[in-house]
């Protein structure tokens, strides 16, 4: 922009300063050349006037004994301001010698170009670079008075020759001078008009084109001078109001984009909240789900199929830590792999990995690092991305939860984040359904001798006669009672009588078929259920009972008469001796109360007409059968 400033006082200082010198030049030239014309005009005048003077000298009167035209003599002689300019004056003779001339040194000898001169018809006048020569011929009819008329005619040549007038010199002089003093003048004209130019305009110019520069380089704050009201301060003050509509244009572009930015980071914000709440709702439902289930086993289902519908995980598997210390595989999806019971060591590959450091191991590439799954030959894990992360609850370790993806690096920070709490909440649903179970078990066992209880074995009983009376089938009841077990409390004190009752127990539970419920009726009372057994095989069985604890259990105390702890049966059976539970109950009862009245320490099944246990009321209802009575047993603790 300085070098346009520049241009421009550049470019109007030619505009000015050349159409100036050159009209001084022309000026000068034309006046120059009109003057030159004029003073040739005037020279040339001025010799025919001084040729006409000298030739008028010849016809004047002639003097008494004067020398002939001695006039013409004198006149030539004479130093009169008239021949100031005059070069050459001479009179030829017609033999072409000089007669006359204003160099005496002439006179009488040819003159070198009198041939020229002779030849030259009338006057003649002719103006050149360096004079005016007028050629006039000499002689006429004024001449005869005096000359023979024939030579009258023709008496000579008069060569007036007038060089270079001094006023042509001065006025050259004049014309060099004021050639130059124009020079110096547009010079100086040039010079004041560059100065004033370079203040009026350029530096003006200059300034707001700087200030236009730095505007333009993003300086909005700058402000051309606007003092003056000359147009540049107009164009300075226009340029600094656009300036200031541009600086408030470039505000509220700044506050428009700082809004624009508030708002990207509000909708930042938003989504990062919508997503945290898809999160959270996320969570929600599968605590949610998992809480509504106290069943390990549906449990584990649950977060199967939640894992896999609502997290998007295609690959899967929950591993639980067993009562050896392994992670064994209790669910995956898909199911058809093959990988439930697998079992792995702690700190074996990423899930063991997962597990020993109690922290989410994420493989990324499962190419780069083959996984434990692949190792073990299982199909569609050798590819993609594998997270296992550990359910710890309450510092204790329960298992551990694998994802796994297709497609290598496919699990964010976030998504890390959110399976862990994934884990979080199963450890918590998985900890919650054991805590259930123990409860449950607790609530349906009995806590000394581990055998269902007498509310566990009633829901049996229920169960069993339900279905015995569905299918048609049979169901025996036995109910087993330690022999003096008072005495043996009293005697060997209670702690012996609890070893006792666990020790009866146990034979009772090993000779005792799976299918077969053995449960805990009261104090040192035993039942045990056996479905589908006729009457006569539960003797048996009850036979076999009552001798396999006469032989395992012993007990030698001091103080205590060593010898067998012995039991007595009474056996009752569906559907030959009750059809509902309670008679079945009496009946066994009732049987039970014949052996402790025939000696103990033996079997009996009921019988039709047999008497009640003291203080029951009869609530047999089916009809008595052959059942067979037993043989005598030894007392209670029998005698070694
Ligand atoms: P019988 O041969 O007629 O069956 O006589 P018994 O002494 O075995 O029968 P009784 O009903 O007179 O006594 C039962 C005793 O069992 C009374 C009670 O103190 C004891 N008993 C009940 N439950 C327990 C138990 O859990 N542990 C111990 N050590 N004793 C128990
Ligand atoms: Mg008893
Ligand atoms: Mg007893």
């Amino acid at each position: 922009m300085a070098l346009g400033s520049e241009t421009i006082g550049r470019k109007l200082l030619w505009s000015i300063g050349l159409p100036g010198l050159v009209v001084a030049l022309l000026g000068v030239g034309h006046f120059s050349r009109e003057t030159r014309q004029a003073v040739h005009e005037g020279t040339h005048l001025e010799a025919l006037a001084l040729a006409e003077f000298v030739a008028s000298t010849f016809i004047l009167p002639q003097a008494p004994g004067a020398a002939p035209h001695a006039a013409v003599a004198d006149v030539l002689a004479s130093d009169t301001r008239l021949f100031r300019s005059v070069e050459d004056l001479r009179v030829l003779m017609p033999n072409g010698r000089i007669r006359w001339s204003r160099r005496p040194a002439e006179q009488g000898h040819p003159h070198p170009e009198a041939e020229r001169l002779s030849a030259t018809g009338p006057e003649t006048a002719r103006s050149s670079e360096n004079g005016t020569e007028v050629v006039r011929p000499l002689g006429g009819p004024e001449c005869s008075g005096c000359h023979p008329s024939e030579a009258a005619q023709r008496m000579g040549v008069l060569q007036v020759r007038l060089g270079q007038p001094a006023m042509h010199r001065q006025l050259q002089t004049v014309f060099r001078d004021a050639l130059g003093a124009m020079v110096l003048f547009v010079g100086i004209l040039a010079l004041v008009t560059w100065l004033s130019l370079r203040f009026v305009l350029t530096r003006p110019l200059k300034r707001l084109s700087e200030a236009m520069g730095r505007a333009e380089s993003g300086d909005l704050l700058v402000r051309a001078d606007a003092r003056g009201t000359d147009e540049i301060s107009r164009l300075g003050a226009a340029f600094n109001q656009m300036l200031a509509r541009l600086t408030s244009m470039k505000v509220e572009e700044i506050d428009t984009h700082r809004d624009l930015e508030l708002v990207k980071e509000k909708l930042a914000l938003k989504d990062e909240l919508e997503e945290r709440l898809r999160e959270l709702s996320l969570l929600f439902d599968v605590a949610r789900s998992l809480n509504t289930t106290l069943e390990l086993d549906e449990l584990l289902s649950r977060i199967t199929r939640l894992v896999v519908e609502r997290l998007h995980i295609p690959d899967f598997s929950i591993m639980l830590l067993n009562e050896e210390g392994m992670l064994e595989v209790k669910h995956a999806w898909p199911q058809d792999r093959g990988l439930e019971g697998h079992i792995f060591a702690v700190g074996e590959g990423a899930c063991g990995r997962a597990a020993q450091s109690r922290k989410a191991v994420y493989l990324p590439d499962l190419a780069d690092s083959t996984s434990i799954f692949t190792r073990r030959g299982l199909r569609g894990t050798e590819q993609g991305s594998l997270l296992s992360v550990p359910m710890v609850h309450a510092e204790t370790l329960l298992g551990v939860i694998n994802f796994q993806r297709q497609e290598t690096a496919s699990f964010s920070g976030e998504e890390i984040e959110l399976f862990t709490a994934v884990a979080d909440q199963a450890a918590t649903a998985v900890t919650n359904a054991r805590l259930h179970a123990e409860t449950v078990k607790l609530t349906l066992t009995d806590a000394l001798t581990g055998v269902p209880n007498r509310r566990h074995l009633f829901q049996r009983l229920d169960l069993e006669l339900a279905r015995a009376q569905r299918f048609g089938v049979p169901l025996a009841l036995l109910m087993v009672d330690v022999d003096h077990f008072k005495r043996l409390n009293d005697l060997a004190g209670h702690r012996a009588g609890d070893e006792t009752l666990r020790r009866v127990s146990d034979v009772l539970r090993t000779r005792a078929r799976k299918v077969d419920t053995l449960g805990r009726y009261g104090g040192e009372e035993f039942v045990l259920l056996l479905p589908q057994v006729s009457k006569a095989t539960a003797f048996e069985v009850a036979e076999t009972l009552r001798r396999a604890v006469a032989e395992a259990v012993m007990l030698n105390r001091p103080g205590l008469p060593g010898g067998h702890v012995t039991v007595s049966i009474g056996v009752s059976h569906y559907p030959t001796d009750a059809t509902t539970q309670e008679a079945l109950v009496d009946c066994a009862d009732s049987a039970l109360y014949c052996s402790k009245r025939t000696g103990r320490n033996r079997v009996t099944a009921f019988e039709a007409g047999m008497e009640m246990h003291p203080g029951r009321e009869r609530s047999i209802t089916a009809p008595p059968t052959d059942a067979p009575t037993t043989p005598p047993a030894p007392a209670g603790i029998a005698k070694a």
